[in-house]
């Protein structure tokens, strides 16, 4: 089990929030609160929220029914009795900020409520500081994303010995990737898309009740978290045997994803891997039919900065880790998908899924 210095990770923000001015930082639900502390806040309408003072010890303020849960770190625990206002109380301790960040994901309610409180704070999305941190991993991170894509893997390496899809719905196919997620060391199963025929087409498909057929493709996109962090991977599996279209076409993507995977290195602006993918599909006469970014960050979120994206000229580094994940989608016929894992180091790339990218078959 991965081990987490998260004192060191608040002394990193106060450094940052003392460069920009910044007094106080707010957090509640959303990934922020576990990086600092490694607590995760219920969302629920009893407010937790940690106060990080731009000097000395943060604070956390959490409901006492929910305190037992908290593992004692380098903060200061306040918990709060049903019948006071932790709005107030937490205004308190920011009051003598002029500038605070507040966690991208605080319910509305908390902060509309604190700004009547503390009228002259100006506030910002905590995210613009925060990603600064949470982008770069450290090594126990990446060991965990690790362990993650590696338990993702085996659940791909185990689908044509195990998986039926002819005759089945996505939705029992789906509830088998599930099943086989844990299976497979990890905490829960977050999501998995399987999108059969022309549903593949939409590259965020709910798994439905249609039944998939021998000659369809099958995108296979699924993931969980483990020790606190995520897998994402997709597939695109052919049931039965493939035309000579859906190889082709697969074999594209699988250029694409190849050429992506390439372009990745130090220094390297993030749309410059999604220009890599892009330039594959494009030049095969596809390029209308790639309608999204090529990836996304990954860790304690599914989907977090940095994201590869035409118009992102951040410049990758070592310790960056994200998705690249080109596809192509033909509206009412198919799409394929082929989705991995990396890590960026000093001198490229890092492949943390390495299952089969062949075009697999499926009964
Ligand atoms: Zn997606
Ligand atoms: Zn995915
Ligand atoms: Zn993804």
């Amino acid at each position: 089990m991965a081990e987490f210095d998260y004192s060191h990770r608040v002394v990193k923000l106060q450094e940052l929030m003392s460069e920009i001015g910044v007094g106080a930082t707010l957090l509640s639900v959303g990934a922020d609160l576990p990086y600092f502390t490694g607590y995760e806040a219920m969302p629920t309408e009893r407010l937790t929220m940690l106060v990080v003072p731009v000097v000395g010890d943060p604070i956390l303020f959490i409901p006492r029914l929910e305190a037992p849960r908290v593992v004692a770190g380098d903060f200061e625990m306040l918990a709060w009795d049903e019948t006071d206002d932790p709005v107030a109380l937490v205004a308190k301790a920011a009051s003598g900020a002029e500038r605070a960040l507040i966690g991208d994901h605080t319910w509305s309610v908390f902060l509309v409520g604190l700004q009547k409180e503390l009228p002259d704070i100006s506030w910002a999305p905590a995210s613009t500081v925060t990603k600064q941190l949470r982008m770069r991993k450290d090594r126990g991170e990446i060991e965990a994303l690790r362990s993650a894509a590696h338990g993702v893997d085996r659940v791909l390496a185990r689908v044509p010995g195990e998986v039926v899809f002819a005759g089945r719905t996505e939705v029992e196919v789906a509830n088998d990737l599930r099943r086989m997620t844990v299976e497979e060391g990890h905490e829960m199963a977050a999501f998995a898309i399987v999108a059969s025929g022309p549903n593949g087409a939409s590259p965020h498909h709910e798994p439905e009740q249609r039944v998939i057929e021998p000659g369809d493709l099958a995108i296979c996109d699924f993931g969980g978290r483990y020790e606190g962090y995520y897998s994402d991977v997709t597939r695109t599996f052919s049931v039965g045997d493939p035309t000579q279209e859906q190889v082709e076409i697969h074999a594209v993507v699988a250029a694409a994803n190849a050429a992506g995977q390439s372009a990745v290195g130090p220094g390297v602006p993030c749309q410059e891997v999604d220009r890599a993918t892009r330039y594959v599909v494009v030049e095969a006469g596809y390029g209308e039919y790639f309608i999204h970014r090529t990836g996304h960050g990954i860790g304690l979120e599914v989907h977090e900065h940095p994201y590869l994206v035409e118009g992102n000229d951040l410049g990758l580094e070592a310790g960056m880790t994200f998705s690249i994940e080109p596809g192509i989608y033909l509206p009412g016929q198919l799409g394929v998908r082929i989705e991995d894992i990396a890590v960026c180091t000093e001198t490229g790339i890092d492949a943390l899924n390495r299952a089969d990218r062949n075009l697999v078959v499926v009964a």
